[in-house]
């Protein structure tokens, strides 16, 4: 086996855990492996530390596979690894029917996605190591996770810097083009083929399910009586009605939507850019019977915010779940300024004593910027925000302490508390009973 020689003035984050070695901290290669190989990792002593996937070219060298040096890479090593990967996913989520299975690294498979909808595995294939053993996949899978249907969505851009080209296709059993599947108790259509991604945002699973509280009811009692039961009105339109107004941007197929209708929100007003997943909410709604209960607005969510800003449109509840704004450390500041922005924006639609449900998948953004660039929108826009949760992925997307890149995604509740230039009087006018209360200002 090719060995390959780290440099002595590197970082010790491979012996920390850390599951990648860049170009830069390799010292000599020996035996001219070629990409894909397993080689011999040692350090500059000549000590043994693990195997890993080799690249000539990526600038990440080297992608840890084992650090057991007894343990050969073949099918049993896959096999092993899917199996423990499953058994975390049996733990932390029992009953879904749609879940992250192997999160790549962070399940010791490095570049290997795959995501299980029912009886259908979507597999993304992202090293070369990996693409050069695809056919050991789809039998495991088969095998150890029961499935009838293994379906390759080998198409994100990730694939580039592996040097790996496009490929989408089924790879075992008669896939269908949708599955349904039930998540938080809600049927929901998965476009495995043409969907983004692998079809769906399993990591905001658990962050959907953390909404119930904030949709059951309307922000205050006036809104509540405006929306007592309607006997002229289908009986589940009257069971929403007490429930939050809520705007879901960037909703895609109308993940955190679709739950707030099941946890008792009256009206979702569902905002993405693309049509192809409003069509899927579409079928989505009808399937749950909720089509009255929805608008479905194909548009940029920036503009939307601010023409629902000026025609004086609120909302009990705004949801944001934009893509990354940054992807590289470089693209930081404008990503703040982004966040800082839609959040803005959408705190002016918030009635008081509303909430804010704001997510960024950027994992260059950080908790601590993250929460800077929204006390700042909270500044500017004159609201008080008090925040009642912070979360991270679904707990099928498990982190490697070492690896901080895999903490990208962040959600948090915020509470909005009035506005604070409001005049006492005005507020008279207009508050009544817990509204008034929740503004926190002195009458
Ligand atoms: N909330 C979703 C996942 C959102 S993914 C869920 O729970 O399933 C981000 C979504 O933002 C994608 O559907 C994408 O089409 C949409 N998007 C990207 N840029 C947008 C923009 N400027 N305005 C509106 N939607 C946008």
């Amino acid at each position: 086996m090719a060995e390959v020689w780290l440099a002595r003035n590197r970082k010790r984050r491979l012996e920390q855990g850390h599951p990648w070695v860049y170009r830069s901290e390799i010292a000599e290669v020996r035996a001219q492996p070629h990409t894909g190989d397993v080689v011999v990792v040692k350090n500059h002593q000549g000590l043994e530390i693990a195997r890993a996937f080799y690249h000539e070219q990526s600038q990440i060298a080297l992608r840890i596979v084992t650090r057991d040096l007894s343990e050969t890479v073949d099918r049993r090593w896959l096999r092993r690894r899917v199996a423990a990967a499953q058994d975390l996913r049996r733990r932390v989520a029992p009953e879904a029917t749609a879940v992250r299975i192997v999160y790549g690294e962070a399940d010791g498979v490095p570049g290997l996605i795959v995501d299980r909808y029912g009886s259908v595995a979507v597999v993304q294939i992202l090293s070369a190591g990996m693409e050069l053993r695809r056919d050991w996949i789809a039998p495991i899978l088969t095998d150890v996770l029961g499935v009838t249907a293994v379906f390759e969505r080998s198409d994100a851009p990730a694939r580039e810097q592996e040097g790996l080209s496009a490929r989408v296709g089924p790879l075992a059993g008669p896939c269908p083009e949708s599955v349904e599947i039930l998540e938080n108790g809600v049927r929901m259509f998965v476009d495995i083929v043409h969907g983004q991604k692998t079809g769906h945002f399993l990591d905001q699973r658990e962050n959907r399910a953390a909404i119930a509280p904030y949709v059951r009811f309307a922000a205050d009692e006036r809104a509540r009586a405006d929306l007592r039961y309607d006997p002229r009105l289908p009986e589940n339109v009257n069971a929403g009605r007490r429930g939050a107004r809520v705007l879901d941007c960037f909703c895609h197929t109308g993940g955190f939507g679709l739950c707030a209708l099941a946890y008792g929100a009256a009206h979702v007003t569902a905002v993405d850019s693309s049509l192809h997943a409003l069509e899927t909410l579409e079928q989505n709604l009808a399937r749950n019977g909720w089509e009255q209960r929805a608008e479905l607005i194909e548009a940029n969510a920036f503009d939307i915010l601010r023409g629902f800003a000026a025609d004086g449109r609120d909302f009990d509840v705004v949801i944001l779940d934009p893509p990354a704004f940054a992807k590289h450390r470089s693209a930081v500041d404008a990503a703040l300024r982004g966040y800082k922005e839609i959040n803005l924006r959408a705190l002016r639609l918030i009635r008081p004593g509303g909430f804010l449900l704001t997510a960024s998948c950027s994992y260059p953004v950080t908790r601590e910027l993250f929460t800077e660039a929204i006390a700042q929108a909270a500044a500017d826009s004159h609201r008080t925000l008090r925040m009642i949760d912070f979360r991270g992925a679904a707990r099928d997307h498990p982190a490697l302490v070492a690896m901080p890149e895999n903490e990208y995604l962040k959600f948090a509740i915020y509470q909005v508390q009035g506005d604070l230039r409001r005049s006492p009087a005005t507020r008279a006018e207009t508050s009544v009973g817990e509204h008034r209360d929740v503004t926190g200002l002195p009458d």
